[in-house]
């Protein structure tokens, strides 16, 4: 099968995954593989190609937003079946049995494996699965509107949930890339008016097109006091204007995987009043199951920019700089 294999790190403007032909993955027990339709593109796979998160396999397929049909199931797969559309999110399987995944915070899990990190993902023809982890995806969505609520929007639906802002409250978002866009329609949709402080006068644009209130730049002042704010963008300094913005307290949620350093607080000033930062670690099962029912029920409209496979230096090169208007995405078998 064709997959885009990444071998060592290296910045992604000098095009590191390269197209190779790789044996097709056999399904173990408990195990599916799912031929490829879409597979989204994540900043989290921009991370794994320059080396931000330490190598976990080489060479590896990297890709955790992947959407396609179950081709051929292991032996006990009894949750899906051959011809299910459905989606591979970034949590690909937990161990069970620390205290953690028994408490049902399998996000927080001692020894997880994640897709395109720790097992090959869904840049290629086709990927492997667990069945406790796969997500059959609700119809209203076509493939490719589908790709990014997989991490995109499982992580920014649990960022929203930990940033504790309730039903008709402000939100703040800083950053506005694939993540905020699908998030911004779920706060919506939750009657929460929302300010969006971006980098980029398209992402300002996209932002206003879904309903923001006000929009600033990165670092800007909203108006009004926040009761919670999410930031999207991996720059450690943007907490501190973050956490400026709220009201007493309130909670920046950190939904990124990778962060630059953060400044030194002044606890006085930035966090004295009850005010929290917290960050958002993968995703349960049920965080992903709320997410694609309550995203089917406004319903989500994801903004895509396509790619072909082998174009995937490209669509991290896009992300990195800024220039994708929503999520970009690979039409693997469109
Ligand atoms: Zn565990
Ligand atoms: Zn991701």
């Amino acid at each position: 099968m064709r997959a885009m294999l990444l071998d060592r790190n290296a910045d992604v403007g000098t095009g590191p995954l390269r197209l190779h032909d790789v044996p097709m993955p056999e399904p173990g027990p408990g195990q599916v593989r799912v031929r490829v339709r879409i597979c989204g593109v994540c900043r989290t796979d921009l991370h794994i190609v320059e080396g931000d998160l330490p190598p976990a396999k080489r060479p590896v397929i990297p890709g955790h937003e992947t959407v396609g049909i179950v081709e051929r199931a292991g032996r006990g797969v009894r949750a899906v079946k051959e011809g299910d559309r459905v989606g591979i999110a970034w949590l690909q399987n937990t161990c069970r049995a620390c205290e953690f995944c028994r408490s049902g915070r399998e996000n927080l899990c001692e020894r997880p494996t994640f897709s395109g990190y720790h097992v090959d993902g869904g840049y290629a023809e086709y990927a492997l699965a667990s069945e406790a982890y796969v997500y059959p995806l609700p119809p209203v969505f076509s493939d490719e509107e589908a790709a990014p609520l997989l991490c995109a929007g499982i992580i920014g639906y649990r960022a929203l949930r930990l940033s504790g802002v309730k039903p008709g409250q402000r939100l703040g978002m800083y950053g506005f890339g694939a993540s905020a866009h699908v998030t911004i329609q779920v706060a919506r949709h939750w009657g929460c008016s929302v300010y969006v402080c971006s980098l980029r006068e398209a992402h300002r644009a996209l932002a206003r097109e879904l309903g923001a209130v006000w929009v600033g730049g990165a670092t800007d002042h909203p108006p009004d006091k926040l009761h919670g704010a999410i930031v999207f963008a991996p720059a450690g300094e943007i907490v501190i204007p973050a956490l400026r913005a709220l009201d007493r307290g309130g909670t920046v949620a950190l939904a990124g995987i990778h962060m630059t350093q953060i400044p030194a607080i002044d606890y006085d000033r930035d966090l004295f009043g009850e005010r929290t930062i917290r960050s958002v670690t993968a995703n349960t099962k049920q965080d992903g199951m709320d997410l694609l029912r309550e995203a089917a029920a406004i319903p989500i409209r994801s903004h895509t920019q396509r790619f072909k496979l082998e174009e995937a230096n490209q669509a991290l090169q896009a992300l990195k700089a800024g220039r994708v208007k929503g999520a970009a995405v690979l039409a693997v078998a469109p």
